[in-house]
């Protein structure tokens, strides 16, 4: 999609410290980390939020988890403890209108989140 922030990721027109990539997924670390281990990980194809997800696309949720529990792994943080988030809409803090699955770990996390 035009104008995407992260559709140029995956297209690779814009820069990203990429730690993980396969034929469906990209995995790549946050510009602005809320923690030591920030990755987000987004579908190839473009979908904006889980709003938009229906019955025909829920295959592309399986590598973003897939990917998360492996980089979960090689970063050291599976057993520490780690946090995966999707932000749906701009209450939730979504600023990018690109499906993606922060990965973020290497501190503690509140609960309930802010
Ligand atoms: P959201 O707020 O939509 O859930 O998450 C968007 C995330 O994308 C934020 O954590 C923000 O720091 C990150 N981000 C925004 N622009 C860029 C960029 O150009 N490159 C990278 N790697 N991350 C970005
Ligand atoms: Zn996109």
């Amino acid at each position: 999609m035009e104008n995407c922030l992260f559709c140029k990721i995956v297209k690779k027109e814009i820069p990203a410290k990429i730690v993980f990539e396969d034929e469906k997924v990209l995995a790549f670390e946050d510009i602005n980390p809320a923690a030591p281990v920030h990755i987000l990980i987004v579908p190839k194809s473009h979908i904006g939020s889980l709003n938009e997800l229906d019955e025909s696309r829920t295959e592309l949720l399986k590598p973003l988890f897939l990917a998360a529990k492996q980089i979960a792994a090689e970063k050291g943080i599976d057993k520490t403890g780690y946090r995966t988030v999707f932000n749906t809409g701009s209450g939730a803090g979504q600023t990018v209108f690109h499906l993606h699955l922060h990965l973020l770990g290497g501190r503690s996390f509140a609960w309930p989140p802010g």
